[in-house]
C-alpha cells in the first residue's frame, strides 16, 4: 500500500510537470503568436526599373536585392503614387494618394515654415504603428518638410539619422554645413552634415556606406522588441558620386555617367546584402517583412539610370515615371513567386498595419490595400481595379483598369488610351478605336479627381 502510495504520488508528480510543460509551451506559442513583425522598407531613390537584375538588369549585378525577389514576391506592376521624390514619399508614408492631402510638389527646404511638407491632418506609418508598440527608425532621406514640426521624431518616428532634404552630396568632405537648421534653398541643404535625431553628427564614410552600416546598428539595437526601420537611401539619384571600391567594379561599362551610376547602385546593393545578412545571423528573417521598391522611375537623362521598354522616366506619366522595382519578402509566409497584378505602393501602409493589427482613422481611409491575401492565394482577384496619378500643375492624369491606361494631357486637350498587355512601351495610341472606353475611363477620372484638392503649399513651383 505504502509503494503504491508513493507510485501514486509519483504519477501525479509527474503528470502535474507534463500539465505544466503543456501550459508553458501553450504560453510560448501565445506568446510567439503575440509578437508583432517587425518591418523593413527598403526605398532607392531614382533608380530604373530595369536596374535591378530580377527586371532583366544585364550591367550591374544586384544579388542581394534580387535575395528579396527571390525569397518572396517579385512585383512586375508596381506603381507609386506620383513620379517624382516627395510626394510619392507622402504616399508611402501615410497609405494614401498624395491628392487628397494636396501634397503634389516637391517642396522647397525652408527650416522654418511648419506648411512646407506632409500635412499635420495626415498620420505617418510611424504615428500608427507606435500606437501598437513598434519603435520606429529612419534612416536616410526624409524629404517630407525641413520644419522642425514636420521632423521625423515629430511625425512618429524614435529614430533619426539622416537628411532632411532631397539630392544629398555623398563624399564626407562635401558635407560643409554644420547646422541642417541655419540654411534655405536645395543648394545649400544638399551639402548639410547628417543628423542623429536633432544633432548634427559628421560623417566619415561615403553616404551610403553610413545609411548601411546604421541599417545594421538599427537592428541589432532593437532586435528585441517591434520595429519598423524605414531605410530610405538617397542613393542613387543624382550628383553621380561614388568611391573606387565601387567605380572598380564596373571597369567594363564604357559610359563614365552610367559607369558611376552602377557603382551607386552596387553599393546600395551591398547595404541591402549587409541588412538581410543581419537579420540572417540574428535569426529574425522569419519574423520580419523587408519591402524593396524605387520612389519614381529613373530619370535617365539625368543619372543614367535606365527603364528598360518603359516609356520616359522620373516625372512621366508614361510607365517609365512611376512603375518601379518593387519586391517583398517574408519568409515562411510569402512563397517565391512573380506577381504581375498591378499592385501600388500604397499598399504597404495597408499590408503593414494589417499584420500589425494598427488601427487605421476612420476618417483617413487608406488607398492601398493589404497584399497578403492576393500573395497567399487566397484572393485571386485583382488587389485594385483602378489605379490614378494626377499631376496638378500639368493638368495630367493617368486612369490604368486592368491592361487599358488612359492618359490625359489636358494643357493639350489630349487623350491617349494604350493597351499595356501588348503595348508596354505605350506606342499605339488606340484612343479613335476605343471611344467608349476613353469615355468610361473618363467618368473614372472625374469621379476621383472630385475627392481630391489642391496642392497646399507653392513647393519648387515658384522657380517656374
Ligand atoms: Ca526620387
Amino acid at each position: 500500500m505504502k509503494l503504491f502510495n508513493h507510485l501514486r504520488f509519483g504519477y501525479t508528480r509527474v503528470s502535474f510537470f507534463i500539465v505544466l510543460f503543456f501550459l508553458s509551451s501553450l504560453c510560448v506559442a501565445q506568446k510567439k503568436q503575440d509578437t508583432k513583425p517587425n518591418i523593413i522598407v527598403i526605398l532607392a531613390d531614382d533608380l530604373g526599373y530595369q536596374d535591378v537584375g530580377f527586371n532583366g538588369c544585364k550591367d550591374i549585378p544586384t544579388p542581394n536585392i534580387d535575395r528579396i525577389a527571390k525569397n518572396g514576391a517579385a512585383f512586375t506592376n508596381a506603381y507609386v503614387a506620383f513620379p517624382v521624390c516627395s510626394p510619392s514619399r507622402a504616399g508611402l508614408m501615410t497609405g494614401r494618394y498624395p491628392q487628397r492631402f494636396g501634397y503634389e510638389r516637391n517642396p522647397q527646404y525652408r527650416p522654418y515654415d511648419p506648411n512646407m511638407g506632409l500635412s499635420k491632418s495626415e498620420t505617418t506609418l510611424a504615428q500608427t504603428l507606435k500606437t501598437v508598440g513598434y519603435h520606429s527608425g529612419i534612416i536616410g532621406k526624409w524629404h517630407l518638410g525641413a520644419d522642425t514640426s514636420n521632423h521625423p521624431i515629430s511625425r512618429g518616428f524614435n529614430e533619426f539619422f539622416g537628411h532632411l532634404g532631397g539630392g544629398h552630396a555623398y563624399f564626407p568632405e562635401l558635407l560643409t554645413i554644420k547646422d541642417s537648421y541655419a540654411v534655405e534653398g536645395e543648394d545649400k541643404s544638399y551639402r548639410t552634415w547628417i543628423m542623429r535625431n536633432h544633432e548634427p553628427v559628421e560623417t566619415k564614410k561615403y553616404l551610403t556606406d553610413e545609411f548601411s552600416d546604421e541599417a545594421v546598428s538599427f537592428i541589432e539595437r532593437n532586435q528585441d522588441k517591434p520595429f519598423f526601420l524605414y531605410l530610405s537611401y538617397n542613393a542613387p539619384h543624382a550628383p553621380l558620386q561614388a568611391t573606387p571600391k565601387y567605380l572598380d567594379r564596373f571597369k567594363d561599362i564604357p559610359n563614365e555617367r552610367r559607369r558611376t551610376y552602377a557603382a551607386m547602385v552596387s553599393a546600395l546593393d551591398d547595404g541591402v546584402g549587409q541588412v538581410l545578412n543581419a537579420l540572417q545571423s540574428l535569426k529574425l528573417e522569419e519574423n520580419t517583412l523587408v519591402f524593396f521598391l524605387s520612389d519614381n522611375g529613373g530619370p535617365e537623362n539625368d543619372n543614367a539610370s535606365n527603364n528598360g521598354m518603359l516609356r520616359e522616366g522620373k516625372s512621366s506619366v508614361y510607365e517609365g515615371g512611376f512603375r518601379v522595382p518593387f519586391a517583398f519578402q517574408w519568409k515562411g509566409q510569402i512563397k517565391s513567386m512573380v506577381y504581375e497584378n498591378p499592385v501600388s505602393a500604397l499598399d504597404i501602409y495597408a499590408t503593414i498595419t494589417a499584420i500589425s493589427k494598427a488601427p487605421i482613422k476612420q476618417d483617413k481611409p487608406l488607398d492601398g490595400i493589404n497584399l497578403m491575401p492576393f500573395l497567399t492565394g487566397k484572393n485571386k482577384k485583382m488587389p485594385h481595379d483602378v489605379i490614378y496619378v494626377r499631376k496638378y500643375d500639368q493638368d495630367q492624369y493617368v486612369v490604368r483598369d486592368h491592361d487599358l491606361k488612359l492618359v490625359i494631357h489636358g494643357k493639350a486637350n489630349k487623350k491617349e488610351l494604350y493597351n499595356l498587355k501588348n503595348d508596354i512601351s505605350e506606342t499605339t495610341n488606340i484612343a479613335d478605336k476605343y471611344p467608349q472606353e476613353v469615355e468610361r475611363l473618363d467618368q473614372l477620372r472625374k469621379s476621383w479627381n472630385r475627392e481630391l484638392v489642391a496642392p497646399a503649399f507653392l513647393g519648387l513651383e515658384w522657380k517656374k
